[in-house]
């Protein structure tokens, strides 16, 4: 599972897909977490994984 802000999306598919070899799932996502993106400290804006979930 990826998180992302806005910012790092394109970053966040691209490393999915190295992972898993396959177009991933990119959810926007609906409740306030505390999760910060992956890539930087902003709070995390999307949710990336593969078709199984916990794949990425
Ligand atoms: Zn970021």
């Amino acid at each position: 599972m990826i998180y992302t802000c806005a910012a790092h999306a394109e970053r966040g598919l691209d490393d999915a897909i190295d992972k898993t070899g396959e177009p991933p799932i990119m959810e926007k996502k609906n409740n306030i977490l505390s999760t910060k993106c992956c890539y930087c400290t902003d709070q995390s804006v999307y949710k990336i994984y593969g078709m199984a979930e916990g794949q990425v």
